[in-house]
């Protein structure tokens, strides 16, 4: 072994993040131990608290640090206007644009057959309940333009159909194909404000 254990166990443990090989875990790993030791445990603390304090928020399945995320508890949304997005990077997407002031809720997936995602592997339930309960007047369905993207608006579209609930989504602002995470700003910005019922 050339490198003692404490960094061997380092570099094994970097190397299972997504796009690092042995090598560039090895090259980040040595660049650590040369950094100042305040440095490296401000670092490592900071995953420790992300892990042991992010959870979803229990209403709308966003990132939270407590039991419900900060755009659940803002007084100034609407509560009527519920957009639905695929995961946290599409609901950065869509507050990025500035426009939107409702509720969201997360699907966390998409609906993909092929892949074994079906309704169960998803938030939809959860949407469906709070349909029910918090008198929710509009879903916007902020979802992308993709094949599975199309096939969770329609499906979503189809159990919402006996519910007095408006549905609506972005307007073809968003390029076909596209990921919402990707959209610009003011793509975004405009396909919510020309927002078209389903
Ligand atoms: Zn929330």
């Amino acid at each position: 072994m050339v490198f003692p254990e404490p960094l061997a166990r380092l570099i094994r443990n970097l190397a299972r993040l997504p796009g690092l090989g042995e090598k560039s875990a090895t090259r980040l790993a040595l660049y650590l131990l040369r950094r100042p030791p305040e440095e490296v445990f401000e670092l490592a603390e900071s995953l420790k608290e992300m892990r042991e304090k992010v959870r979803l928020c229990e209403k709308c399945f966003n990132f939270s640090s407590g039991p419900r995320c900060d755009i659940c508890q803002d007084p100034e949304r609407n509560p009527r206007l519920v957009c639905v997005v695929e995961d946290p990077a599409a609901l950065a997407s869509v507050e990025a644009s500035g426009v939107f002031r409702g509720l969201y809720h997360v699907l966390h997936g998409l609906l993909s057959p092929r892949d074994g995602i079906g309704p169960k592997e998803i938030r939809v339930s959860d949407l469906l309940e709070r349909v029910r309960r918090e008198k929710i007047e509009e879903v916007l369905l902020a979802l992308s333009p993709t094949v599975a993207g199309e096939a969770t608006a329609s499906y979503i579209a189809e159990i919402l159909k006996d519910y007095p609930v408006k549905v609506t989504r972005l307007a073809c602002g968003v390029p076909m194909g596209m990921e919402i995470k990707y959209a610009d700003r003011i793509t975004m910005k405009r396909a919510l404000e020309a927002r078209q019922p389903l």
